[in-house]
């Protein structure tokens, strides 16, 4: 069994962005920047942000922090998507979510501009993928992409199973699996039997933020095994799968923590830096 070592990835990326980053100012040119807006003072979004931050610092990167309280308008909120769409100095656009109740998150994602929307959460960069005509990646599942391609497994002819289907990680995950040759199926809260298809998986995507939720007897002999999910148990991060007696069984697995987080950063990063070559 090996480990897909996400962090590793992560850092050999992060460091192939400074370098890019250092070329840039060795070539006098102006430094590529992200812009995040945070709403309210939810806790784990503030980690979240604060972590984009530092990765943009430590790569080089410009980061423009709009921190606003939790009693923001739409309308002061929309203005300010405004005025950083027409920033030429800014390249990507990141509003951390969940906002706060009163805030239309539908809305608030579709106003920033698509050539700006590094998180790829808009109608048009979804569509994109859908169609297979480029544009952003959403982070997590680009990130999860870059894994597999790095430890060469293959996709293609591949029976891939996804257990989620929110917008943000199991859709475009199921899309970008299918546009490289997987045969895809995608499990969620009203699949009548999850350990039949999930026992067929040679690629398994667990994405439901539910702790343990895939044991042993549920995944094939030398599966290769993603675990997105992010849960507490006892205080501890943990992901959606029985990880010690499901390793046993896989010939490929990622760690949580270690696996598709760092991966999901690193991916923000080179989001921004495609917004800057294409800007
Ligand atoms: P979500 O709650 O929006 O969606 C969860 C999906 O899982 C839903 O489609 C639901 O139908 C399905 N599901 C839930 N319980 C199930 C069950 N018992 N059987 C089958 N399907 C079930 O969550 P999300 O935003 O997609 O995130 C999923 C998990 O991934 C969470 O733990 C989240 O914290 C984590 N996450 C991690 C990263 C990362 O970078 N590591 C990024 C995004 C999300």
């Amino acid at each position: 069994m090996t480990i897909l070592d996400g962090k590793a990835l992560a850092a050999k990326i992060k460091e192939q962005t400074a370098k890019t980053t250092a070329k840039l100012a060795a070539e006098g040119k102006r430094q590529p920047c992200l812009a995040v807006v945070l709403v309210g003072e939810d806790p784990a979004s503030q980690i979240y942000v604060r972590n984009k931050h530092n990765d943009c610092v430590t790569t080089g990167i410009k980061s423009l922090m709009h921190t606003l309280p939790a009693d923001t308008s739409e309308v002061d909120l929309l203005n300010l998507i405004d005025s950083l769409n027409a920033d030429d100095t800014v390249d990507g656009i990141l509003v951390q979510l969940p906002l706060p109740k009163h805030l239309d998150e539908k809305k608030v994602t579709e106003h920033i501009s698509a050539s700006k929307d590094v998180d790829a959460f808009s109608a048009y960069n979804v569509g994109k993928i859908t169609l297979g005509r480029g544009g952003f990646k959403p982070c997590t599942p680009a990130g999860i992409m870059r894994l597999l391609e790095e430890y060469g497994i293959e996709i293609a002819g591949k029976e891939c199973v996804v257990v989620g289907r929110s917008n943000i990680v199991g859709k475009p995950m199921a899309l970008l699996l299918l546009a490289a040759g997987g045969t895809v199926t995608v499990c969620h809260t009203k699949t009548a039997d999850l350990a039949y298809h999930t026992r067929r998986a040679d690629i398994l995507i667990a994405a439901a933020g539910r702790a343990d939720l895939i044991k042993d007897d549920m995944v094939k002999e030398g599966a290769v095994i993603v675990d997105v999910g992010m849960n507490r148990k006892d205080g501890k991060l943990c992901g959606d799968v029985d990880y010690e007696k499901c390793a046993a069984k896989a010939s490929y697995i990622t760690p949580v923590p270690g696996g598709v987080g760092p991966m999901t950063r690193a991916m923000l990063l080179e989001n921004t830096i495609t917004a800057y070559e294409n800007h």
